[in-house]
């Protein structure tokens, strides 16, 4: 067996885990991943990391806590922009430094750069280093690399056919045939927010099948194409220089555009200052086009039987409203 790697199943990770899982199980070594988010993990989570990080950072230490002791290396990338000219939230760029200095005995961390901001040869370093913790030949790295990112592409194009992370994980290894989006009378609801609140289970209180299991499509922006939401984005009066905020934004005019909407979820993380800003803009034109917008605001002590009831309200109003659109109201 070759030497562990631990990939936290944080931040990120539903975003990339197929990249670097291939990468460095091509070059020999063995993939550990921390449990997914319970209540242990966000407890110490809490208890690790400063109280003014948002939810999905605090989360982020406990799967750090629970991963340590189990492997010869930790990967958390520093993540600083992943577009040329634009940024990330500032908290993935100093993470790796919150996290040796939050947490103890920690095994060695491999925490590459990952900075697209001015062109993509900052990445072939990165990769290079990342590799030669396991082997120094560049032929190796390199090929390992070309080999991981194939994988990636064809994950990517699972999420875009409507495939919902954690189930597109489970199956980017297997043979392409799969459901598109739904296209039948069912009411739709496009779901926003970053990917580690919506995809993390106990983050989101499993607000994706919950949605679905009453009935109801659910379309989320890794279910975009990219390149779609980035031209919806580039009509903002001004540039959006956050990535996650272009991706959202834009999924959410793309799909506003395109098809009929019943309503719109917005999952997002108390204090998250982009979320404050990108909810507003979405709010603003949902209002517009006159679909329902509901917000649900989660930090470590949301309860569960509060979201039920709101998300509960919420659809029985869009069925309601669905089933009576026809109607003439009585101004007009
Ligand atoms: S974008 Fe918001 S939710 Fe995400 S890490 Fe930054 S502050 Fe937290």
């Amino acid at each position: 067996m070759g030497q562990k790697v631990g990939i936290p199943q944080g931040l990120l990770f539903f975003d990339y885990y197929p990249l670097w899982k291939e990468f460095f199980s091509e070059l020999g070594a063995e993939i550990v991943l921390s449990s997914k988010t319970n209540k242990d993990i966000l407890d110490r989570g809490v208890s690790t990391c400063v109280d003014e990080a948002c939810l999905p950072v605090k989360v982020f230490h406990g799967h750090v806590c629970d991963l340590k002791d189990r492997v010869d290396y930790l990967f958390i990338p520093k993540f600083i922009s992943i577009y040329k000219k634009e940024f990330i939230c500032p908290k993935f760029l100093g993470l790796p430094e919150m996290i040796k200095n939050s947490i103890k005995d920690l095994p060695p961390i491999i925490d590459i750069h990952i900075d697209l901001r001015k062109s993509k040869i900052n990445i072939v370093n990165s990769i290079i280093k990342g590799g030669k913790y396991f082997t120094p030949s560049l032929i190796k790295i390199s090929s390992a690399y070309n080999k991981a990112f194939k994988y990636y592409e064809k994950y990517i194009k699972l999420l875009n056919q409507g495939i919902i992370p954690m189930d597109a994980i489970k199956m980017y290894n297997s043979s392409i045939t799969h459901k598109t989006k739904d296209n039948d009378n069912k009411p739709k609801i496009m779901i926003l927010g970053h990917s580690y609140n919506l995809y993390d289970e106990h983050i989101s209180m499993n607000v994706i099948k919950k949605i679905n299991n009453k009935g109801i499509n659910i379309i989320t922006p890794e279910m975009i194409d990219e390149n779609k939401a980035r031209k919806y984005s580039s009509k903002l009066p001004k540039r959006m220089f956050w990535s996650f905020g272009s991706k959202i934004i834009g999924s959410a005019f793309a799909i506003m555009e395109e098809i009929k909407l019943d309503g719109i979820v917005y999952v997002s993380s108390f204090g998250c200052g982009i979320d404050s800003i990108l909810l507003d803009i979405i709010e603003r034109r949902s209002r517009k086009e006159t679909i329902p917008f509901t917000l649900l605001t989660i930090d470590e002590h949301t309860g569960e039987a509060g979201v039920n009831t709101r998300i509960e309200a919420f659809i029985d109003m869009i069925k309601w409203r669905k089933k009576n659109e026809a109607h003439i109201s009585t101004h007009g």
